[in-house]
């Protein structure tokens, strides 16, 4: 039997400061305190704080004019101990190895919360997409696949959408690996067109998952949606899904935002009539320039209103400790990828602010891709209505898992849903043992 040396995490005290806290930063001191409270294995804790590898690529495009760029892309592969990696891949200037490391760490817990038989991955491209032409974006995207063509498969790493980039992209992803594989292989990624071998119901995923999650959270505080209002930070995909349901289910949703501003209406704003950002980007601001009855806010105001629920469904780091003791909510649920800061995840809590974590709230887009692995991995097809079903069963046996170990162990949402995924993952690792 090996025997281990005392094992000091890399990182587990809450900083003061957070305002430039990456992810990776984050998600350690996050797996800290639940390795704590779960008292697990140093050596499961040590192993789960590093990626099993990270890929760094190069990435060279031919554009338009037929001069030539060169990007750089990665594909972090955090931990497979429950199953093959999964997470998206992400087009965006500030992508980083860290980056993709730290967001690959948040894709192992969250499959692992809600019991999918994956681990976590996280890819993408140091670009600005809105750089690319179509034609660009496709080429760019085909290189990428064929450099990461050995390292990813439909039971190794099942790349997906992330920020910058869509269905569209996925399909090209598919269609370059099947073309140099020599056999039509859709379950290599999912988030597909459902022409493709796409899911129905997988592009509304992450933001009906907010939505189910945020109804169970009010409903188990009674506070019926009838009686909530919502602001809601960002109209994309997420945002623009979460907000259309929750207002279709009965609640009042007061505020939303672009990446220009926000607007709000103390009555309720009609957001089935406002585009997502993905039917006309930036079109909240546009939409608020033709009528005078609305408010327009920052982005940072917004976080701040007197609303029962704020859905932060943009970007990561938005409530930090310089805004957390600013915060009116009385529920925060995830939608965006690491919205909270650790520093101003203990000033909620110590506020009695009730955060419902990314790792839960919008898990709903990748359990819809393991709804899509398995259509394509046995060629069946699903209804739109057995995927809603399935995703609504599947998210109500996840909020009641975390919502027990919140109870019995009368710790925080987030901290309930670190134990239950670690838990999981660490059960996988002790089965499995260390070999060779
Ligand atoms: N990018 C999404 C996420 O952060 C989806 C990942 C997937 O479907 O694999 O959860």
């Amino acid at each position: 039997m090996a025997t281990r040396r005392e094992y000091q995490p890399v990182s587990d005290e809450v900083p003061t400061e957070s305002a430039d806290e990456s992810a990776l930063e984050t998600a350690r001191r996050q797996l800290a305190r639940a390795a704590a409270a779960l008292e697990i294995d140093d050596a499961i804790h040590e192993r789960l704080e590093h990626p099993a590898s990270v890929h760094e690529v190069t990435v060279p495009l031919e554009r338009d004019d037929g001069t030539v760029d060169v990007f750089t892309g990665f594909r972090a592969q955090h931990d497979s101990v429950r199953g093959p990696y999964k997470g998206g891949l992400r087009y965006h200037p500030e992508v980083s190895r860290d980056e993709c490391v730290g967001l690959a760490m948040w894709m192992t817990w969250k499959c692992a919360v809600m019991d999918l038989p994956f681990g976590g991955a996280k890819g993408g491209i140091v670009v600005d997409p809105k750089s690319l032409s179509t034609d660009e974006k496709e080429r760019l995207t085909r290189r990428f696949t064929q450099e990461l063509r050995e390292v990813i498969g439909p039971t190794v790493d099942i790349p997906a959408p992330d920020m910058g980039t869509d269905p569209q992209t996925m399909a090209w992803l598919m269609d370059a690996y099947s073309m140099q594989e020599g056999e039509t292989t859709p379950g290599v990624v999912t988030g597909k067109p459902p022409a493709v071998g796409g899911s129905y119901g997988r592009e509304e995923a992450p933001g009906r998952s907010v939505a189910i999650v945020t109804r169970e959270t009010c409903e188990y505080y009674d506070r019926p949606l009838e009686d909530v209002t919502v602001a809601v930070q960002g109209f994309g995909s997420v945002g623009a899904n979460a907000a259309r349901l929750l207002e279709e289910w009965g609640a009042t949703v007061v505020a939303t935002s672009d990446v220009n501003g926000a607007i709000y209406d103390p009555d309720g704003l009609d957001v089935a009539g406002i585009p997502s950002h993905d039917e006309e980007p930036e079109a909240v601001t546009s939409y608020a320039a033709e009528r005078d009855d609305l408010v327009t806010l920052s982005n940072d105001d917004l976080l701040e209103l007197d609303v029962d629920v704020l859905v932060p469904a943009a970007v990561g780091n938005v409530i930090t400790a310089d805004n957390a003791g600013e915060i009116q909510a009385d529920l925060v649920v995830e939608g965006a990828n690491g919205p909270t800061t650790t520093a101003a995840d203990a000033i909620l809590e110590e506020r009695d602010v009730t955060v419902i974590p990314d790792i839960l709230a919008n898990a709903g887009g990748v359990t819809v891709s393991y709804f899509e692995w398995l259509q394509d991995i046995n060629r069946r097809k699903w209804s739109p209505e057995r995927v809603q079903e399935e995703l609504e069963t599947e998210m109500q046996n996840a909020w009641n898992a975390v919502r027990t170990a919140v109870e019995d162990r009368d710790v925080t949402w987030r901290d309930g849903a670190y134990v239950v995924a670690l838990s999981r993952i660490a059960d996988a690792h002790d089965s499995r043992g260390l070999w060779p």
